[in-house]
């Protein structure tokens, strides 16, 4: 096989051949986008021609699995300089916040910091180091597919290549976390123990993720004849990281910082007043309490 020396400049072309590839992954197994044709076809098979059926679905679980575990190593290590620098500035933070301690400064204090009040010191240093860093909040409505939900992370948007536009990177403290599942099976387990707890990608390295991941959860779940849970399914993944968010700035912790948008958009306040306030705000509400 020929290797490919990965270069930032051939990046995209990674890019291109990764979405190519889990496309083709899709095309092969037929799993995404919720159709559940095949499911019925498989359920309606022959009985005569189950013994042989079981054979060669074995085979072709193994070949699944096997393509799965290729295309996440891909996609997870073809990184480009951009997000390992930001990957290694959010490590650096993290560990300050480890030794320091993060102080909540929300509504519903947890000792040790909840989780937003993590992303908005972690936001509030790595815009200190010179990164464009927002917390992202989406939020979604429910259809027939999915149910409705929210999610918030933190996003960097670089825009030091003029050539390349604006690049997304999204930071996703809990990634490993928001794909595992109870129930799973040995492979699916074994493709989710090599991700990452903390991601930092480019948002097209994110939604070759979720497809693969995606496609993993759902062949899962079929082949112990369960049904995927909605919260699975690649839709509300996708409109985890990937739909309609808002973004805010965190306003840091000193004066004079006023080349940065200060205040959340009005329709955010409507849905989460206290949270999406800068800290100091915050401070001074819980005095009042
Ligand atoms: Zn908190």
């Amino acid at each position: 096989m020929e290797k490919i020396p990965v270069t930032r400049q051939n990046s995209d072309e990674i890019d291109k051949f990764l979405d190519g590839a889990a496309s083709f992954a899709d095309m092969m197994f037929g799993f995404l986008d919720g159709s559940n044709e095949s499911e019925e076809n498989f359920l309606d098979l022959d009985e005569d021609a189950k013994d042989d059926e079981d054979l060669s679905q074995v085979e072709q679980n193994k070949i699944f699995w096997e393509a799965q575990e290729q295309l996440l190593q891909a996609t997870l290590y073809r990184t480009t300089s951009l997000e390992s620098r930001i990957r290694q500035a959010t490590k650096e933070a993290l560990r300050e916040l480890d030794v320091m301690g993060v102080q909540c400064a929300c509504r519903r204090p947890v000792a040790g910091g909840c989780r937003n009040c993590l992303q908005r010191e972690l936001s509030i240093r790595l815009q200190n180091v010179g990164f464009n860093c927002y917390i992202c909040r989406s939020k979604w409505r429910s259809s027939p597919e999915i149910p409705s939900g929210e999610h918030t992370y933190l996003e960097v948007l670089d825009k030091s290549n003029p050539k390349k536009g604006e690049v997304r990177v999204v930071i996703e403290l809990n990634f490993r976390a928001e794909f595992e599942m109870a129930r799973a099976n040995e492979d699916y387990n074994k493709l989710i123990a090599r991700l990452p707890e903390l991601l930092v990608g480019k948002a097209e390295r994110l939604e070759a993720l979720i497809k693969i991941l995606c496609a993993a959860a759902k062949k899962c779940m079929k082949e112990k004849n369960m049904h995927l849970a909605p919260w699975r399914k690649h839709k509300y993944m996708q409109a985890k990281w990937l739909g309609t968010f808002e973004r805010t700035t965190p306003a840091p912790l000193r004066v004079g910082y006023s080349d940065r948008p200060q205040k959340p958009k009005s329709s955010m306040l409507t849905f989460d007043l206290l949270e999406n306030l800068p800290a100091l705000h915050c401070t001074a509400v819980e005095v009042v309490w």
